[in-house]
């Protein structure tokens, strides 16, 4: 597995205090004029006060586009209330939250940013923001068709990141951009309906490797948490050789990491900081991640992930590798994704299969397991589902932290039985 030798990535603030260690400009010169003082004067009250956190931008990719180390993952809103749902936004937008990411099928979600977006857009120009939509149509009419539907409920001329998306293998790749998906989406940026051509993926890091040596994408999104980063190293590693900017999704776990605080306090580097803090931190560390895309669904959200961003110091390397190295440790009966069993003669996919039983131990609910196979990893769950094991137990023998990998497949297949059965 390749080791993240890579160093903290340069801080960028918003601050009205930016001039005073500009070498250029001295505290007396004329050209800081009086409206510079009196934000700078607001600042020191609200910071000292304890109301005001910083935000750390960074540029996307080669894109040039500067955008905010945490984004607005728009799926988690209760969806009771419309208009509190995209104030959430606009509060997110005044914490200097400026990456919003929505899509098709997240319910109304993009109805709800599309009314925060209305009201942001008169301030647009002086506090620019950047939104992330998908689709996952397969035909070039279908994805106009998307685009054009999107924009709508977006109350938007055009999208900044536009994704191909949910792409679960290289088949499913190649057969999107065969049936001219991404001509498509090149046709849109040349008329300007889309600015960027990024995709979004689930696929193991070598798969995501061969995908991005084969099309220019400018921007992917991936899941990657304290969880799970040994799946995905490679991604990151061919990302940022190519310069893409990486949006990291799910980074707490899909809430796990923030359920289980004994069970991650491995994440946490300082004494003064929660769980969810180290989850975030451990992400901003890694030079090769432009955004951690935190799910909001309440204003203690956003408040927890600007906490985080504002608290943020370079964390050393030294301690990002005892970190990996607990990882091992603190996850005695669950499987860390390291794929070293990732060889059945059978060709099953246990590493995903043992992530979906994570979730059923880390949860506790068969539910969690069955859609984490069926939504997230894309299996098709049927009569036949895992008939081809043969219980030869190669996998086990490989398994890093021996797990009992005949018996957890024998439990998921009934547990599909059973959710067959139900339906
Ligand atoms: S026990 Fe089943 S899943 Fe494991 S290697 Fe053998 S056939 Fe594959
Ligand atoms: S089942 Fe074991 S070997 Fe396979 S990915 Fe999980 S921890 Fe690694």
């Amino acid at each position: 597995m390749a080791e993240c030798t890579e160093k903290p990535p340069p801080v960028k603030l918003i601050n009205p205090f930016s001039w005073i260690t500009c070498p250029s400009v001295s505290l007396f010169d004329p050209a800081v004029n009086l409206s510079y003082y009196i934000s700078a004067a607001i600042w020191f009250v609200n910071f000292y006060g304890g109301q005001f956190e910083i935000m750390i931008y960074r540029t996307y990719g080669s894109t040039g586009v500067e955008v905010s180390a945490v984004g607005f993952g728009g799926m988690r809103f209760d969806e009771k209330d419309l208009d509190s749902c995209a104030e959430l936004v606009k509060t997110a937008y005044d914490a200097g939250i400026n990456y919003f990411d929505t899509a098709p099928g997240y319910g109304e979600s993009e109805k709800i940013f599309g009314a925060a977006f209305k009201q942001m857009k008169k301030t647009r120009s002086q506090k620019p923001f950047y939104v992330s939509t998908k689709t996952l149509k397969d035909s070039p009419g279908e994805v106009r068709k998307d685009l054009e539907a999107s924009l709508k409920k977006l109350n938007l001329d055009y999208i900044d990141f536009y994704h191909f998306w949910y792409v679960l293998s290289l088949d499913v790749y190649h057969q999107r951009k065969a049936n001219g998906v991404l001509k498509e989406f090149e046709k849109l940026r040349d008329e300007g309906l889309i600015k960027h051509i990024c995709v979004s993926t689930h696929m193991p890091g070598p798969d995501i490797d061969k995908m991005l040596r084969d099309y220019p994408f400018e921007g992917i999104l991936l899941g990657y948490s304290a969880m799970n980063f040994a799946y995905r190293q490679t991604a990151l590693e061919t990302a940022a050789k190519l310069k893409l900017g990486v949006v990291i999704m799910n980074p707490l776990g899909g809430g796990i990491i923030p359920q289980h605080p004994e069970k991650f306090a491995f994440v946490k580097t300082r004494p003064d900081e929660t769980v969810v803090e180290g989850a975030i931190r451990f992400l901003l560390n890694d030079s090769r991640i432009t955004i951690a895309l935190v799910g909001i669904g309440h204003p203690k959200h956003i408040k927890e992930a600007v906490a985080a961003v504002d608290g943020y110091k370079p964390i050393p390397q030294k301690t990002i590798k005892k970190i990996r190295a607990a990882l091992n440790e603190s996850f005695n009966e669950l499987c860390t994704v390291c794929q070293y069993c990732d060889d059945c003669p059978q060709g099953i996919d246990v590493p995903k299969l043992m992530d979906a039983y994570n979730h059923y131990v880390l949860m506790g609910k068969e539910a969690d397991a069955i859609f984490r196979l069926e939504m997230h990893w894309g299996f098709k769950l049927d009569d036949d589902f895992l008939k081809d094991c043969i219980e030869c137990g190669q996998c086990e023998k490989a398994c890093t932290q021996k797990l009992p990998i005949r018996q957890r497949l024998k439990t998921l297949r009934q547990m599909v039985k059973k959710h067959l059965a139900s339906k």
